[in-house]
């Protein structure tokens, strides 16, 4: 069985001293392949060099919890890096952007305002040079969903709406322009109903399967206050869980294994285009 891992941050510090062996260990799990966001200027060679090294593939952008440090600079070399590797198999989207309303200090003036305006720039360049969009969603769906209907009117967006948690109303929206929605490590928390039940309801060419590793651990690898305080060290998501993600996704939706990561496989295709030729 083959999975993808449509959102995986290979090059962050947590694999820095043993991503070959976290990728051969994905791969050996049946990981084909990863797609790994950037998130500042200062990870965009990492995420290109790193996707290369690999086999897998990258995006290009500004995530929203790097933009209070980032300049109007920063979205010119982003502008000049797409239209550099614009032709790299490799760069599928412009990502990860967004908006984070869940960072108290990124609710407030002027950083929300920065925020919304560093992620309507990136959606222009990302129209501009015919890319499909990674997007960053944290209690701000109906936010991101404004400036994606006023650019979006001329032709459907591609892309996702990565570590989705909106309510079925958002969903449907997200859906109606075009994007699939990323589930990953939230989904396998008993706790997450709403999730849960998006996740074995929505039409299946909805969804694409993610890890977001390092970041959000699903159940298995998930230690308490309690568990760390007595000694215990968070587990580090990795790629390789993605199987374990995607067999719960399977039971959720009363659905083979096989069958679900066949229509994981054409569903990140669609999302993003450039994987097709680089999967055959
Ligand atoms: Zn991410």
């Amino acid at each position: 069985m083959q999975w993808i891992d449509s959102h995986c941050h290979l090059d962050a510090f947590e694999f820095s001293g043993d991503v070959a062996q976290v990728r051969a260990q994905a791969r050996s799990q049946g990981v084909v392949h990863c797609v790994i966001p950037a998130v500042e200027v200062a990870n965009f060679d990492a995420v290109r060099r790193l996707a290369h090294q690999t086999q897998d593939s990258y995006c290009l952008g500004l995530h929203p919890l790097y933009v209070p440090q980032a300049t109007e600079a920063d979205l010119a070399t982003l502008e000049a890096q797409l239209s550099l590797h614009r032709d790299d198999p490799r760069l599928v989207a412009v990502g990860e952007i967004g908006l984070d309303y869940f960072v108290p200090a990124l609710t407030q003036s002027p950083l929300r305002e920065k925020q919304e305006y560093f992620y309507r720039a990136q959606l222009k360049l990302a129209r501009r040079f015919e890319l499909p969009v990674v997007l960053h969603v944290r209690r701000s769906a109906d936010q991101l969903l404004k400036p994606l209907r006023e650019l979006g009117s001329i032709k459907p967006w591609q892309g996702i709406a990565h570590a989705f948690n909106g309510s079925a109303v958002q969903a449907q929206e997200f859906l109606k322009l075009g994007f699939k929605l990323g589930f990953g490590g939230a989904v396998t928390y008993d706790r997450a109903l709403q999730l849960r039940r998006l996740a074995a309801s929505l039409p299946l060419d909805a969804l694409v399967l993610e890890t977001d590793a390092p970041d959000i651990p699903p159940h298995w690898l998930y230690r308490t206050a309690e568990q760390r305080a007595a000694g215990q060290a968070q587990g580090r998501n990795a790629p390789g869980e993605l199987p374990r993600i995607a067999a719960g996704v399977a039971q959720l939706r009363g659905l083979a294994q096989l069958e679900l990561s066949k229509a994981m496989r054409a569903n990140t295709c669609q999302a993003l285009p450039k994987l097709a030729a680089l999967l055959a």
